[in-house]
């Protein structure tokens, strides 16, 4: 389904900067032939429904009253996830909560927010994972509302991030969520240095 979507896309892309240099995980800079464009989902909204339907079905029975994104296709995996989790819970209600990035990469809800955050069983959805610093940052921004990190939900899993990773030692009262991804691949990255798409001149794309 996501090949031929423009979701999964192949061609020559560099590695954005920001992702982490260790644990293997791909570097920035380096040159890959295939990549994951998360925001592209957003242009299928049919297919993004049904691969939120399958988080929902991994979060039933957990009492889960609200489903929280980063900003920005994060709000509509969200968003998409509650609505699928509401037709099969029993809580009566399931809302969905985005919290927007801020410069020092935390994150911060609007006032909005805060008062379906306090006190709420709280499932995290996203559409990628790669090193889980976005989830940790989002779990730091729920529990200072009182809100209880119950899930994490996402759909592709691509720096083979376990649960145990989205703990912290400054949340000490935090303890590992239960994690669903629905893909878990990292896909090849190479040096940018003796890249064999680039000795063929194929043009490199920014992702
Ligand atoms: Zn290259």
């Amino acid at each position: 389904m996501l090949q031929g979507s423009g979701v999964i896309v192949h061609g020559h892309f560099s590695l954005p900067s920001g992702l982490p240099a260790s644990n293997g995980l791909r570097q920035a800079g380096q040159h890959t032939d295939t990549w994951f464009y998360g925001g592209k989902l957003i242009a299928w909204p049919p297919h993004l429904l049904s691969l939120c339907a399958e988080l929902a079905k991994g979060f039933t029975g957990m009492g889960i009253s609200l489903v929280v994104g980063p900003t920005a296709t994060g709000v509509a995996v969200a968003a998409f996830t509650a609505l699928e989790l509401y037709k099969l819970t029993t809580v009566g209600r399931v809302q969905a909560a985005f919290a927007d990035k801020q410069p020092d990469a935390s994150f911060k809800f609007r006032p909005e927010f805060a008062e379906s955050i306090n006190g709420a069983e709280i499932l995290i959805a996203e559409d990628t994972v790669h090193s889980g610093n976005t989830i940790r940052q989002l779990v730091k921004a729920i529990m200072a509302l009182g809100g209880n990190v119950a899930g994490v939900a996402v759909i592709w899993n691509r720096g083979h991030v376990a649960a145990r990773d989205f703990t912290m030692a400054d949340l000490p009262g935090f303890t590992e969520p239960e994690f669903l991804s629905l893909v878990d691949l990292d896909l090849p990255a190479w040096p940018a240095e003796g890249c064999e798409l680039c000795s063929q001149g194929i043009p490199l794309v920014a992702v």
